[in-house]
């Protein structure tokens, strides 16, 4: 980030007086979509009070939310038993015809969608309308697998017995998502679910239940039956009373989450007592490593790509730079160079941003904590390194890194590019598997040896090999250590929500 943007845009955001941004950035969506109540058994129901959904550029609230209690809670997991019973007997073509029509409302409706995602999380528009490509990509997806969960006809030991194995559904299926991606975890995990023959209940994200509720008002046009996907959005004081119905209630048969390691462990201990399915995607702290074999542009193509998105804050995003040490300086020359002419801070809603805020003013503040102490131990910043007006944060390059330092032993989630120089392979694997995490990973190498050899040591549920954004509804999602348990997407992620029963045929006169 050049000085002068620098300063255009925060004479931009500060100065202008609070009535001027309003009208500049108001959010403007068919109100058909704006829905700000939850949705429990097919109707819109209010609670005694509500919470408001700020746009994190300006800080201007946006909306107001009903902030549903643990009974709304209650009553939506009741309405999802009920209707688990129903569901479960559509066939699987009417299961997958729903859900394509629920990907068709999507599309059609992918303007509106990706403004409410930008608003209330802050990624810039054309982010936001990928995201909106990627998440129906789920439904269309899931429409596709659920008339393919097949079971096994099995030979068995014993010639009067037959054997087979039947998938069946787990049951209610409690769903509860982060706010970096407010319309894609959510249909991952729905998609998945409802095709199976799954009910849920979903908690979004008190940042943005925005695109949450749309979501729903989208699978009730569809024809999705009450009871079938049921939306409790509620305010962060309320998340762990609803968090506690949606992952103690019996009823209950399966938790999904995505968020912070921290929160996925003490829903973790939550579902112990009753032994509830899980699946959790957590943090990641993805190791990004350019070896001397690696073309260089497409390594900085690469860094740019997986780093910088949602302006640092997804749990693929690139956390540590291990470059090696005869392509490091051209490394960091050309990275330098890229972050010049590539991004621009600013709101998601104009057309030139490629950086929106962070979610919040915390998020911006752990971000400047890393630099601090990253300089304070000697690492010396090439570009940005500065928290500006409210949770914006420059774009930041440091060099001269070492593992000591907290960004590298911690997830970053915000635009810093801490670069760490390494000698031999050994070492870089060594670095990037130091980590109670893996989700992801990315390397850079033109050797195909090292190639097999690093994807296959890497500790990692994800490897990006001479590619840096990787994620797509063909292939698994999910991370390995304290990255969290189970696979999102791909053809084994219905399997996450079916149970797999064993049926013996005995007494066959064969
Ligand atoms: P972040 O700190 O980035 O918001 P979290 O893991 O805390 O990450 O949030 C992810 C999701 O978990 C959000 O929907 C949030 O409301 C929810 N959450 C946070 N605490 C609890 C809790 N105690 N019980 C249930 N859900 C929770």
């Amino acid at each position: 980030m050049t000085a002068a943007m620098t300063a255009t845009l925060f004479q931009r955001l500060s100065a202008a007086a609070a009535a001027a941004t309003h009208r500049r950035f108001s959010l403007d969506v068919s109100s058909q979509l704006l829905r700000t109540r939850g949705y429990v058994h097919g109707r819109w129901v209010s609670a005694p009070s509500d919470f408001p959904v700020l746009d994190p550029a300006t800080g201007m609230e946006i909306a107001r939310v009903s902030d549903c209690g643990p009974e709304d809670a209650k009553r939506a997991v009741d309405s999802a038993y009920s209707a688990f019973y129903e569901w479960k007997q559509y066939t699987a073509k009417e299961r997958s015809l729903l859900l394509r029509k629920w990907f068709n409302l999507m599309t059609q409706h992918k303007d509106n969608l990706a403004r409410l995602i930008t608003f209330e999380c802050g990624k810039p528009l054309k982010e936001s309308l990928g995201e909106i490509a990627y998440a129906a990509s789920f439904l269309e997806w899931f429409s596709e697998e659920a008339r393919r969960v097949y079971g096994d006809v099995v030979p068995p030991p014993i010639k009067d017995r037959r054997i087979l194995l039947l998938k069946q559904p787990v049951g209610v299926t409690s769903v509860i998502t982060p706010w970096n991606f407010p319309s894609a975890m959510i249909t991952r995990k729905v998609g998945a679910a409802l095709a199976a023959g799954c009910t849920a209940v979903l908690k979004p994200a008190e940042d943005t239940p925005l695109s949450a509720l749309a979501l729903a008002e989208l699978a009730e046009q569809a024809g999705i039956p009450a009871g079938v996907f049921n939306v409790v959005p509620c305010s962060r004081e309320m998340a762990a009373s609803v968090g506690r119905v949606l992952c103690t209630d019996p009823l209950v048969a399966k938790i999904s989450f995505t968020g912070s390691t921290a929160t996925g462990k003490m829903l973790l201990k939550m579902a112990a007592d009753t032994v509830k399915r899980v699946s959790m995607e957590l943090g990641g702290h993805a190791p990004f490593i350019v070896f001397d074999s690696a073309d260089v542009d497409q390594a900085v193509n690469g860094a740019m790509a997986s780093k910088f998105r949602n302006s640092g804050q997804t749990c693929v995003c690139s956390n540590r730079f291990l470059v090696q040490s005869g392509v490091y300086e051209r490394f960091v020359a050309k990275l330098g160079a890229a972050m010049d002419a590539q991004l621009r801070m600013g709101h998601g809603s104009e057309a030139d941003t490629t950086q929106g805020p962070l979610i919040n003013a915390r998020a911006a503040e752990k971000v400047g904590q890393q630099i601090d102490d990253a300089v304070s131990q000697g690492a010396k910043v090439l570009r940005g390194g500065r928290r500006l007006h409210g949770s914006f944060m420059e774009p930041t390059l440091l060099v001269d890194v070492t593992a000591d330092m907290l960004c590298v032993r911690e997830e970053t989630f915000g635009p810093l590019v801490p670069v760490i120089r390494f000698d031999t392979e050994e070492e870089a694997l060594a670095l990037a598997n130091a980590s109670n995490v893996g989700l992801a990973g990315y390397f850079y190498s033109q050797d195909i040896s090292q190639i097999w050899r690093v994807s296959e040591a890497l500790e990692v549920g994800l490897v990006g090999v001479n590619e840096g954004l990787i994620s797509t509804a063909e292939a698994t999602f999910g991370g390995v250590k304290e990255s969290g348990m189970g696979r999102e997407g791909s053809k084994y992620g219905v399997d996450e929500y079916l149970e797999v029963k064993y049926v013996c045929m005995g007494g066959l006169n064969v």
